[in-house]
């Protein structure tokens, strides 16, 4: 199996603690990963390592097919080489519409005056209204991003980044605070956009990750306490002891 993305024996400490401690991490080019752990596991400096805002001490972080090193590179370059990453809060531009939020991502502009002086080209609107049927928003795309409900933002910001055709997606919590409806909503939008690229989801709530149906990773203590199918995972001893604290 090919893979996109290879994290070896990555560890990072601050002020002499062991946040990530000799991890190692692969996803493949087309594929879907939960990260699970416990609060401190790890899971946030994880992405941070691989968007390049944390350097780790030691290991390797190799990406692509020329195995290239995102140790070398810094945030800007990692995003380029198309690692896109979604954190909890949605930043949308409330006062535009939901078109001329994908328009400004999809143009890799930010600020959205920069969109006002800009002339769309007709293949962009075409790529706009394919981003909007992606994300489920096809039927609000002219209102203000700001009317939006909570998923509905959400939505909007997954679809800003799919603009920006990512390699990777790292997707942080994407169903705190939604409803049912809403959350299975969120999972249609991921499973599709994992059949052209690689989503990392860090969730909390199992039955999101269930929903999900992909391999996940269990982080504990900054290593990998077991990997694989959710059930495979949630019957290993270790990972039972680890959330009912023993
Ligand atoms: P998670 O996202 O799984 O909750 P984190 O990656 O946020 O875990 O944190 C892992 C551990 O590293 C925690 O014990 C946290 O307190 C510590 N940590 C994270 N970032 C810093 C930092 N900048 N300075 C000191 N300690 C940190």
């Amino acid at each position: 199996m090919s893979t996109l993305l290879e994290v070896s024996g990555v560890s990072v400490s601050f002020d002499g603690f062991k946040a990530i401690n000799n991890l190692s991490f692969r996803i493949g080019p087309a594929e879907m990963r939960a990260i699970i752990g416990p609060n401190g596991a790890g899971k946030t400096t994880f992405m941070d390592i691989i968007t390049g805002k944390t350097k780790p001490d030691e290991g390797r972080v190799v990406w692509g097919e020329k195995s290239v090193s995102l140790l070398k590179m810094n945030e800007a370059q990692i995003a380029r080489a198309g690692v896109g990453r979604k954190f909890q809060r949605p930043t949308v531009f409330e006062d535009q519409s939901v078109f001329d939020n994908l328009l400004m991502a999809l143009k890799n502009e930010r600020s959205p005056w920069q969109v006002l002086t800009f002339k769309p080209k007709f293949k962009d609107l075409g790529k706009v209204e394919e981003l909007a049927s992606e994300i489920g928003l096809s039927d609000e795309l002219h209102r203000k991003s700001g009317e939006l409900s909570h998923g509905q933002k959400q939505w909007l910001e997954i679809g800003m980044l799919l603009a920006q055709e990512p390699r990777l997606l790292l997707v942080d919590e994407p169903a705190a605070g939604m409803t049912l409806a809403e959350r299975e909503h969120t999972t249609d939008i991921l499973v599709e956009a994992a059949k052209t690229r690689a989503v990392v989801v860090v969730e909390h709530d199992m039955e999101f990750v269930r929903r999900l149906n992909c391999k996940v990773t269990v982080l504990h203590e900054g290593s990998v306490l077991a990997e694989g199918s959710l059930d495979h995972v949630t019957q290993n001893q270790d990972v039972i002891d680890v959330y009912l604290g023993r």
